[in-house]
């Protein structure tokens, strides 16, 4: 039997895991500090144990990005502009290369997410899936015909520009680099900023930040659809948590549309189309077992 090792290294957590190429065998949540080195060293332990009894075949890592995906770049493996606090221009495949001989599979949280549910949850059968993370961060992993979407690097959709009508949220938005970006406006630290609280779950659902984050959901739903049109939206993330606002978003999504696009799965069906993840907090994950198989793979060949 072989086993794979995954890790979904996130802004607050990092999980990491086994699969035994279908099945998750176990799992740990190790969290993020401001120190990778220290991070890296208790994920690393945690496979070295598991190694010594019964060896690895492959890693597979999806991170928190910005990411250098590139293998015959300099920084392939590197976490690059990242405003996650101490973690910039860290080079997280070559921290593990350090300890570990073996195949590693590497790419963003949100395309292993993408990969996890294209595979094993919602996005089975769809060859066109987009997938959306919406907590620490905001991003999103899509595919087309079966592949990842994939132009000069990974896709960095949390950023996009947002209808923000400063009368009626005059919050500036979080984003170092942009401010008030989607990511900036709606993402959970934003929310925790804008409404003074240190966990979203402390907000009520009546709190009125919930229609400004629908508000701008359903604009980002609505530009995915319009972009690339998949065949089914999934969201995930810790904000999505809040399970109030996905029927919200997905209302809100069809306002937006306003009749434009009348295709039936949208129009008749917005509860199969934009669906949460299947995977259930999982999905990174599974897609990092699947980069893991994939680097296997690619080293056998
Ligand atoms: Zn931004």
């Amino acid at each position: 039997m072989k086993l794979f090792g995954g890790i979904e290294a996130g802004g607050t957590k990092f999980i990491c895991g086994i699969s035994d190429g279908e099945n998750l065998v176990q799992r740990v949540r190790i969290p993020t500090t401001t120190t990778p080195k220290k991070t890296m060293a208790k994920v690393l332990d945690y496979f070295k144990k598991i190694h010594q009894k019964t060896p690895l075949s492959a890693l597979g890592i999806c991170s928190f990005g910005p990411l250098d995906t590139n293998p015959v770049s300099p920084y392939y493996g590197f976490i690059t502009t990242t405003p996650k606090q101490g973690w910039e221009y860290f080079n997280i495949v070559g921290s593990i290369k350090e300890v570990f001989d073996l195949p590693i599979g590497f790419d963003t949280d949100v395309d292993g997410a993408v990969i996890g549910e294209y595979r094993w949850g919602n996005g089975r059968g769809c060859d066109a899936v987009v997938y959306w993370t919406v907590g620490t961060g905001i991003g999103a992993g899509g595919m087309l015909g079966g592949r990842l979407m994939r132009g000069l690097i990974h896709p960095e959709t949390g950023h996009i520009f947002t209808p923000h009508d400063k009368e009626k949220d005059p919050f500036e938005g979080v984003c170092p680099y942009h401010g008030n970006c989607l990511e900036g406006l709606a993402s959970g630290p934003a929310l925790q900023k804008r409404c003074g609280v240190k966990s979203i779950m402390d907000l009520p659902p009546d709190d009125p930040v919930w229609d400004l984050e629908v508000e701008y959901l359903g604009y980002a739903m609505v530009n995915c659809i319009m972009t690339m049109l998949p065949q089914r939206i999934i969201l995930g993330g810790g904000v999505m948590q809040r399970e109030e606002l996905l029927p919200r978003i997905r209302e809100k999504t069809l306002q937006n549309l306003n009749g434009y696009i009348r295709h039936k799965n949208i129009v008749n069906n917005i509860d199969q189309y934009i669906v949460p993840a299947y995977l259930r907090g999982n999905q990174g994950l599974f897609g990092a077992f699947a980069l893991a198989e994939n680097a296997e793979r690619e080293r056998n060949w």
